[in-house]
């Protein structure tokens, strides 16, 4: 059997006149995320771990900003495309672990979707996502409202 590790980062600027969607969840706020596609700070943490797992590059590399085609994507749809790479490779997912760091809004309430969403994108148990959302207690640029980062690692495996 091949065990393979992987960690994503990412992050985005809270803006007005955008949705907040994070985990494939539209999160009612004031402010959200700006990116080219729909900026989902967590699932581009989670591809990029997955992509890192098995050396394969990060979001940016597979999907450019540059590419009129990926405006507005839907990150669910991008972690799809990863995870058929992850599958051509010979790979399966073992388990995801993420945080997203947050001042506001609270996220708690939305996670078990976020959770929903992922696991059914990677054709895994719920048991193996695993989602916690925390502050940075006013400090930094996420402390202070001005993004919103997300961590991710994960375990891939090939029998
Ligand atoms: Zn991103």
């Amino acid at each position: 059997m091949s065990i393979r590790i992987g960690h994503g980062y990412d992050v985005h600027k809270l803006v007005e006149n955008r949705d907040l969607i994070i985990g494939g969840v539209n999160i009612p706020h004031h402010l959200g995320l700006l990116g080219h596609s729909d900026a989902d700070v967590l699932l581009h943490a989670i591809s990029d771990s997955l992509l890192g797992a098995l050396a394969l590059g990060d979001i940016g590399k597979h999907f450019p900003d540059t590419d009129e085609q990926y405006k507005g994507a839907d990150s669910l749809e991008l972690l799809a495309c990863v995870y058929e790479l992850i599958k051509e490779n010979g790979y399966e997912v073992g388990n995801i672990d993420a945080t997203v760091l947050a001042q506001e809004p609270k996220l708690s309430p939305y996670i078990p979707q976020m959770r929903l969403n992922i696991a059914r994108a990677l054709e895994v148990e719920l048991d193996r996502i695993s989602v916690t959302a925390t502050t940075e207690e006013g400090l930094g640029f996420t402390g202070e409202k001005k993004g919103i980062a997300a961590h991710a690692v994960c375990l891939v495996y090939k029998k």
